[in-house]
């Protein structure tokens, strides 16, 4: 039997989350707040622990 670390690996390490404030993966990276949207639903915001620190300054974004 052929040894791929593929999928299977992937399923046993963290899942790595979108941190909407440093634009990028992290792994610490949790659901914070809901984000208003003129049109369709409001969509979930994740920050991870070094934006969470940070104080989320989410303004200083566009
Ligand atoms: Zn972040």
């Amino acid at each position: 039997m052929a040894t791929e670390a593929g999928a299977a690996d992937a399923a046993l390490t963290l899942p790595d989350q979108w941190c909407h404030w440093h634009a990028g993966l992290s792994q610490t990276a949790c659901p914070i707040r809901f984000a208003d949207r003129q049109s369709g639903p409001p969509v979930l915001l994740y920050a991870c622990m070094p934006c969470r620190v940070r104080g989320l300054d989410v303004r200083g974004q566009q």
